[in-house]
């Protein structure tokens, strides 16, 4: 094939795959495979050695064997669930294979009496016999070298076994073999001098090519630089147009300021006044103000919001989760009292009839501030003059949302982004190219350190005991199970067992958030947690970010090394936040490695979520797949900013020279594609940002 049906075949839609029908089509859809080049993302979870062939007089018990045998016998019992059987030799001895569910026709298909066949499969030891049971290869033995060798292994759905998907990613690698490459050479020295396709082959096929290889490395960075390309045209549309200036006086805000109790930080103060230089100004705001856990962002945002009412203009404020909306509320509603400001709530839960009058307050400019979740973003939400949105915990948002509620407000709206997620220093420039950046640095003075112990697991004892005294004075505890993360399904069975374990010593006392629940059954939960209505929060890490349960000071980890140490101190942020002291305890098993004894030191050490990343980073170094894309960057599905730290530099100087020439955007088109960007791009580009 020639470059541009190559690059057409992989856009194609599945279907067009031999073997791929209407069922096939349908499963694969659910892991969002629907376009060829979709196929290839899905990487190998492992891979399964089927080199292994033996005489039948050497086989190894519980491993996988493959051998070479003639088929001599069957046995096809008529009784319901006894299984059928077939009997094979080699000139060393023989072996039943055993078939589960499979029916005679079928066997005596794939395994013909008196004919020599390779079948590969976990040997097992059964009343003096041999035994393979459901082999996942029967072949004949022209096929031997297509069974005998390193398979991958890949995460599924049900319904699609290994083999059909290995059949599928064959026959595309096959059609694609000769893709040409779209990075200068020299910038390929760069990143390992692999090609693409090589990359994406070895992944499948080579087992070596983990996680660290060169080959996942130049994958990593093509998806950086499709986004930083992306990033690049909205930065261009953003500054491009003049805005109406906002014209304000310290009226509004500084009643605001009064209606907090606290004096403001340093940092805090000097956020305001840079974000109040971007808003007087002509150009956009497109800021982002980055602030570790607690630091005290939702103000500074809520005084920005100020500003901007009493120049005229309606503000939205975005929230990833539904609670977190509902806090930035009522806390807005307090900051805001005794101001005439208008300020409404709004999420896809709103009452019909509710969200019709909020949508005709919005028209008419009676709303000043709508606080709300990514529903804010839907057709019917038009604002008479809108002038700032405020996204709160930014990642979590993809860019396609971003661009979205962007697009509602116009030329003349500002942009603010918050986020707490300790990125190093030298990547947050890589990360927004020419974004302003305001942070937060210093935590509130009334805030105690937060007192961090690790314990070993078996004296659990101990930590019911100080937990039952602290329930007594009215403090709330937290108590985090990690999520096991298996092929097929996650995992919450620990945090449900010691829900379980919890329940039976704290009776009515205790409640459980993990990812298997919906939307309503978590709020249900956290809400009657925040409402104190039960002491002990047992999780997966699903907590809500940036959520305040002030009475909420203790947080137990458990199975502490099984977290990246960012991680570790964005769950502790969830306690100590008011003026009361927090305490964190991390549960270990026994036999620390002495890695993650360091661990556990810098975080006892340290409470500057900056800080903890860039070690974190050091201490880590490859090797270590552990903290991969623990940041949960929403646009990356390969590439992981702590990890891939110079790759984004890399892409950042890179994407100066791309965005001088018009015509080298047009060379990564497709690029763009296999990470689905066009439609972005063509987006922004067409009806345009605004
Ligand atoms: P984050 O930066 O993580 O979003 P928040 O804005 O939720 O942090 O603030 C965390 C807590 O600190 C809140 O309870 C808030 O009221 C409090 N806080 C914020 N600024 C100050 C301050 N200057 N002094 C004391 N407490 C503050
Ligand atoms: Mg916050």
């Amino acid at each position: 094939m020639n470059q541009q049906k190559i690059k057409k075949y992989l856009m194609q839609d599945v279907s067009s795959l031999k073997g791929v029908g209407l069922k096939i089509k349908k499963l694969l859809k659910r892991k969002r495979i629907e376009k060829i080049s979709d196929l290839l993302w899905q990487f190998p979870q492992g891979y399964t050695d089927r080199t292994n062939s033996r005489d039948l007089d050497q086989l190894s018990i519980g491993k996988i064997n493959t051998i070479k045998v003639k088929v001599i016998k069957y046995n096809f019992p008529r009784i319901r669930n006894l299984p059928n059987k077939v009997i094979c030799e080699d000139s060393k001895g023989k072996i039943n294979i055993i078939f589960f569910n499979s029916r005679e026709g079928y066997i005596r298909k794939i395994l013909p009496l008196n004919t020599m066949v390779v079948i590969s499969g976990k040997v097992n030891h059964f009343k003096n016999n041999y035994q393979i049971t459901n082999p996942p290869y029967v072949v004949p033995v022209e096929k031997e070298n297509y069974v005998k060798t390193i398979i991958p292994k890949y995460s599924l759905t049900e319904g699609i076994t290994e083999k059909v998907y290995r059949k599928l990613i064959d026959q595309v690698f096959k059609n694609i073999d000769n893709l040409e490459e779209w990075h200068s050479k020299d910038l390929l020295k760069k990143i390992g001098n692999i090609s693409w396709f090589n990359s994406i082959y070895q992944i499948h096929k080579n087992k070596n090519s983990s996680f660290n290889s060169n080959y996942y490395k130049r994958l990593a960075y093509d998806e950086i630089l499709a986004n930083f390309l992306v990033l690049s045209q909205i930065r261009k549309r953003v500054k491009k147009e003049k805005k109406i200036n906002k014209k304000f006086n310290n009226f509004l805000s500084e009643k605001v300021i009064n209606n907090f109790k606290f004096s403001l930080t340093k940092d805090q103060i000097k956020s305001i006044k840079e974000i109040n230089i971007d808003l007087k100004s002509e150009t956009r705001m497109f800021r982002l103000l980055q602030g570790d856990v607690g630091s005290g962002k939702t103000i500074v945002s809520f005084i920005a919001a100020a500003n901007v009412i009493n120049s005229n203009w309606q503000v939205a404020l975005m929230a990833p989760t539904e609670i977190l909306a509902k806090q930035h509320y009522e806390l807005a509603k307090k900051i805001f009292i005794n101001t005439n400001i208008n300020i409404e709530f709004f999420t896809g839960k709103t009452e019909p009839i509710k969200k019709k009058l909020i949508y005709k307050k919005l028209q008419s400019g009676e709303a000043n501030l709508i606080i709300g979740t990514h529903s804010l973003f839907q057709k019917n939400v038009i604002f008479k003059r809108l002038g700032l949105i405020i996204i709160d915990e930014q990642h979590k948002f993809g860019v396609k949302q971003r661009i979205e509620l962007s697009k509602k407000g116009g030329v003349d709206c500002d942009i603010l982004l918050m986020s707490a997620t300790p990125i190093p220093r030298s990547l947050v420039l890589a990360f927004y190219g020419d974004m302003d950046v305001s942070k937060i640095s210093e935590k509130p003075l009334n805030r105690k350190k937060i007192v961090t112990i690790s314990k070993p697991e078996e004296k659990t004892n101990e930590i019911i005991l100080f937990i039952r005294n602290k329930i007594k004075i009215g403090i709330q505890t937290f108590w985090v199970c990690p999520l096991i993360e298996e092929s097929k399904k996650l995992d919450y069975s620990a945090a449900v067992k010691k829900y379980k374990v919890l329940s039976k010593i704290f009776p009515n006392k205790v409640g459980l958030v993990h990812g298997g629940m919906n939307k309503e059954e978590k709020d249900l939960v956290l809400n009657s947690f925040l409402k104190k209505e039960i002491d002990i929060l047992v999780s997966t890490t699903v907590i809500e970010v940036g959520v305040d349960f002030p009475n909420a000071n203790i947080i137990i980890i458990e199975n502490s090394n099984k977290f990246g140490l960012s991680q570790l101190h964005q769950l502790r942020g969830r306690v100590g936040r008011g003026d009361v002291q927090g305490t964190c305890i991390l549960l270990f098993k026994k036999n620390l490695s002495e890695n993650a004894r360091k661990r556990l030191k810098i975080l006892k050490m340290s409470n500057d979520g900056f800080f903890i990343a860039e070690e974190d980073l050091k201490l880590r170094g490859f090797g270590d797949v552990l903290g991969y894309q623990q940041s949960g960057v929403k646009d990356f599905k390969l590439a992981d900013p702590l990890h891939h730290e110079q790759l984004f530099i890399l892409a950042e100087q890179n994407i100066r020279n791309i965005e001088t020439d018009a015509k080298n955007f047009e060379k990564y088109n497709f690029l763009l594609k296999l990470f689905d960007k066009a439609d972005i791009i063509n987006e922004i580009n067409s009806k345009g940002f605004n």
